[in-house]
């Protein structure tokens, strides 16, 4: 199909702590073994290639989100946002976020309630897929049913062993406790069983699933006419 049939499509998108703190030697990033906070760079580079690939910013809002680090932590990951100064996107909403869930933080529902009102599509990426990006996308979802949200897999992170399945009891201790794998856990090892071990990456985005989010792969910037 030739691309002069594709219209560029609007919607808005969120960006959930795309801060310094989470990658690199960033204070979050510090509290676990050093590699862990990689699949988070790596999501935040991937950001920017999205930002660069939205063929209309001057028609997209972005909310960004920042979570409670000082100093440099604070700070938003420097490539994102000089894609968005440099992209010229214009309407840009900073939200500070002392907690996990975005829905309650003032301003944001006169946000969504806006872009609700212009019936467009609401984007989220971000980090964590099992903290921030979970608990605000479904409270988000509750707060407006009517909303078509969509988290986007490409553009949210989680550390890496949160992508590790694991069997029921591991995920347990990693619910209550937030404990990593165990190494030699003869169920978790055991390749028969595959099939009953989740990763909470995986947990988290079936949350969100059964919450009425939609979970999907990369969003599509254009819509056929
Ligand atoms: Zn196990």
């Amino acid at each position: 199909m030739s691309s002069i049939n594709n219209i560029h499509k609007r919607f808005a998108l969120i960006l959930i702590d795309p801060q310094n703190g989470f990658i690199n030697d960033g204070y979050w990033s510090r509290m676990f073994p050093i590699g862990q906070s990689t699949p988070i760079l790596e999501t935040f580079h991937r950001i920017v290639l999205f930002l660069r690939s939205i063929p209309n910013p001057d028609l997209i809002p972005i909310l960004i989100s920042e979570t409670g680090f000082s100093y440099r932590d604070r700070e938003i990951f420097e490539p994102i946002i000089n894609e968005i100064s440099q992209r010229r996107f214009s309407s840009i909403t900073h939200i500070y976020k002392p907690h996990t869930n975005l829905s309650i933080c003032p301003g944001v529902h006169q946000w969504l309630q806006k872009q609700l009102e212009s019936k467009l599509d609401i984007v989220i990426g971000g980090c964590t897929i099992t903290s921030c990006i979970r608990d605000s996308s479904i409270q988000i979802q509750k707060m407006f049913p009517q909303l078509n949200l969509f988290v986007d897999e490409n553009l949210c992170a989680a550390r890496k062993d949160n992508y590790i399945p694991r069997c029921k009891k591991c995920l347990e201790r990693y619910m209550i406790y937030g404990s990593p794998p165990i190494q030699d856990c003869t169920i978790c090892l055991n390749k028969d069983l595959a099939k009953q071990t989740i990763s909470p990456v995986q947990l988290a985005f079936q949350q969100m699933k059964d919450a009425g989010v939609n979970v999907i792969d990369n969003y599509s910037l254009t819509t056929n006419s």
